[in-house]
């Protein structure tokens, strides 16, 4: 920490960086910033920087307000887009209390607090994603409908249009920040991208994930298009999804590993996904948070809307992929729920937590489905056991109102503030009469 400390201070020096940018996400998934002069970090990593909580989403009520940001020296970045000069940096920031304890509101510290169980348990939680969205002609102004950059699908290569270029320059921009892309291609729907990060342990790959989502909007925004994790804009394409490939490590030892097993999974990684199965209706208002996210699970295009697990099956909400015989290391569960627009701190944590409580209690792994899911009947779905995903946000709110394990993995403050503003949220949403509704019925009715 101290010569992290000292190498960042070194290095604002020596680049000329005139303003450390400190970050940090808001309950819903939200980045927050505020700027400091370089002098002041010394005393930020000290003793944190203070600021008005009151006014970020989830953070504090009002007579509880004063709260701290204290920079985490391993993240800093030099900021690499164009319109940061004279130089800028980031920090990722944990938030205090005033009394310098940890702040309940902060999701990266409920993050932490669920790595520490898993820690306990001797566990290491890695991630990797893989985060599609949407780059449109421009931001759609209200009522107005989005225009896809290009009528692209899956793995298009689409020459003479931006789709190629973006990528290029967005991933050139993240590799500077030391985020490593594995794989990026078009996606399924016009305008849609798909760029996966290299596998790298929860909390980083949290922060990568929201560092990802503002340089996306950057490059956007430098060559005139823009970016949007918005889960599913179309009625007749696919959504936004953000695939999570997971796997616990013991030491450097793959724990989801045994060779010679059925799909070489151990029985960690059997009752890891029997966690994840008898949990995922009530940690799925986390793992989609808006109403527009059940859209997507609902929309087919590869979402999955039924609770099951299969190898290799597109259609399952865990899909254990082709495992390579020479590359035991990377045996992983692929989670297929997640969207773009989730808050990946708060949905990591709910997963991870899912997952342990199958290996804590042994959960048994119940057979995979290697149907396509959607094709079968209800009647077949239920003879088989397989149970929907919740159909919309507000099952999903009434599946997490009950659950202890979101409530113990959240923090009674979060999981009070994400479900009171869910449900203003739904509230508000049930009221609407949409456009689906005049063109239906004023025609007829
Ligand atoms: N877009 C699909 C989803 O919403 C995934 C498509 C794919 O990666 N096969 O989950
Ligand atoms: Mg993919
Ligand atoms: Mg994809
Ligand atoms: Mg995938």
């Amino acid at each position: 920490q101290q010569k992290q400390q000292e190498f960042v201070l070194r290095t604002l020096e020596e680049r000329d960086i005139r303003f450390v940018r400190l970050w940090f996400t808001d309950v819903l998934g939200f980045l927050k910033q505020v700027a400091v002069a370089p002098a002041e970090l010394e005393a930020a990593f000290s003793e944190g920087i203070g600021f008005d909580g009151s006014a970020i989403e989830g953070f504090a009520r009002v007579y509880e307000s004063d709260m701290l940001a204290k920079p985490d020296p391993s993240t800093f970045q030099i900021l690499p887009w164009r319109s940061a000069s004279p130089g800028a940096a980031r920090i990722f920031c944990d938030i205090l209390m005033p009394d310098g304890t940890p702040s309940y509101a902060d999701p990266r510290y409920v993050l932490k607090r669920a790595l520490a169980r898993a820690s306990e348990l001797g566990f290491t939680f890695y991630c990797h994603p893989e985060i599609e969205f949407f780059l449109f002609e421009k931001q759609p102004g209200p009522g107005e409908k989005p225009v896809p950059i290009d009528p692209g699908g899956y793995f298009d290569y689409t020459p003479h249009r931006i789709a190629h270029d973006f990528r290029r320059q967005a991933i050139t921009m993240l590799e500077a920040m030391g985020i490593s892309v594995e794989f990026s291609h078009h996606e399924g729907a016009p305008g849609q991208q798909e760029i996966d990060l290299r596998y790298a342990d929860a909390l980083t790959t949290a922060d990568n994930i929201m560092t990802f989502r503002l340089v996306m909007k950057e490059v956007a925004l430098e060559q005139g298009v823009y970016a949007s994790f918005m889960p599913k804009p179309f009625t007749e394409h696919p959504g936004s999804g953000m695939h999570t490939h997971v796997s616990l490590f013991e030491g450097d030892r793959n724990a989801f590993y045994e060779p010679g097993a059925e799909y070489q999974l151990s029985k960690v990684a059997r009752s890891f996904i029997a966690g994840l199965l008898r949990h995922a209706g009530e940690i799925t208002a986390v793992t989609n948070q808006w109403v527009n996210s059940y859209k997507r699970l609902l929309g087919g295009g590869e979402a999955p809307a039924y609770i099951c697990w299969g190898h290799n099956n597109r259609s399952a909400l865990v899909r254990v992929p082709m495992y390579k015989p020479q590359k035991g290391q990377s045996t992983r569960v692929e989670i297929r729920s997640l969207d773009s627009a989730c808050n990946p701190y708060l949905a990591f944590a709910v997963i991870l937590a899912a997952g342990l409580k199958g290996v804590e209690e042994g959960y048994e792994l119940p057979p995979g489905a290697e149907d396509d899911v959607w094709s079968l009947t209800d009647a077949e779905r239920r003879a088989l056991g397989i149970e929907p995903l919740p159909q919309n946000l507000n099952e999903a709110i009434k599946l997490m109102e009950r659950s202890e394990l979101v409530a113990e993995t959240l923090g009674e403050h979060v999981f009070d503030f994400f479900l009171r503003n869910k449900r203003a949220e739904w509230e508000e949403y049930r009221r609407q009469v949409t456009a689906f509704e005049r063109d239906r019925y004023l025609p007829v009715l």
